[in-house]
């Protein structure tokens, strides 16, 4: 009994300035490794603070390097091109298309000043075609390669150019005639200067019609083109095509003369469209 009171030790604790004291009865071998469970207690306190914080800067480290990366991203950002995004690259194609359709329209007008129809690019949104929005890339770029192909064909086979590279001495209209000053006439074509044997050239691809004497054209090539086009070359001192045959776009058709009503050697050169004399001036660059 006595040895079981031994082991009970009586720890008082003094309030301070107070009379009021505290008795904790607690066993004596506990008492004699208080030092021991304080360590203990310390230890783990220890061991915890050392996580807490080694968590802590892993965790600061963690935000730093995500702060990086993303400075770094927001940086790759940037110093790409604008004009590599997809959106721009659409943006440029569509630069391109409204480009080549606003040549297209100049062309049109070209053709359309010579007597020709031109084309609509309405299938491709020109003539205000909205619809045509909905074309895919490759539905749009074979429409143009559609309309390039009938404008190769109409520059092939619309006079155009110099039957031969000399100055012009007589223009298209009314002029005294060359047989009698007191008289007007009207000259249907424009004369080019020339010697006797120069080349005559066609000026467009298309079928020799006439090759033959020809009134006061005397000596008369008239070649047909598309379009109800025909050019005809007079006062040839030679003719070296024939009737029925194809020509192509500056072939030689005959050579400079003075046959039919001439008043010496030069190259008489007319156009027609559906029969009708026009202005050749208008066809001999694209600029008229
Ligand atoms: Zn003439």
């Amino acid at each position: 009994m006595s040895q079981k009171h031994q082991d009970i030790s009586t720890v008082i604790i003094v309030n301070k300035g107070n009379q009021r004291t505290k008795t904790i009865q607690i066993k004596t071998r506990h008492l004699g490794r208080l030092k021991h469970y304080a360590f203990g207690v310390f230890g783990v306190i220890m061991l915890l603070t050392g996580t807490i914080f080694y968590l802590r800067s892993q965790n600061q480290r963690q935000e730093q390097e995500e702060k990086q990366l993303l400075t770094q991203l927001t940086k790759l950002k940037s110093s790409i091109p604008v004009t590599d995004t997809l959106a721009n690259k659409a943006n440029t194609a569509q630069a391109y298309v409204q480009d080549i359709e606003g040549k297209l329209q100049k062309i049109n007008n070209y053709l359309k000043k010579r007597g020709l129809k031109g084309f609509s690019t309405a299938a491709v949104g020109g003539n205000g075609n909205t619809e045509a929005a909905k074309l895919t890339d490759s539905e749009t770029y074979s429409l143009y390669d559609e309309y390039l192909d009938r404008l190769v064909h109409a520059v092939a086979f619309t006079p155009m150019g110099y039957p031969r590279i000399s100055s012009l001495t007589s223009f298209f209209g009314y002029r005294s005639d060359p047989f009698n000053s007191a008289h007007a006439e009207f000259h249907p074509g424009i004369d080019f200067r020339g010697a006797r044997g120069d080349e005559a050239r066609c000026t467009a691809n298309g079928k020799v019609v006439f090759a033959g004497w020809y009134g006061g054209y005397g000596n008369c090539v008239r070649i047909a083109h598309t379009n109800n086009f025909e050019t005809l070359y007079g006062h040839l001192s030679r003719i070296t095509v024939k009737v029925g045959e194809d020509v192509t776009v500056g072939e030689k058709v005959g050579e400079v003369g003075s046959t039919g009503r001439s008043t010496g050697n030069h190259l008489h050169y007319e156009v027609r469209k559906n029969g009708k004399a026009v202005n050749p001036v208008s066809f001999l660059t694209l600029n008229n």
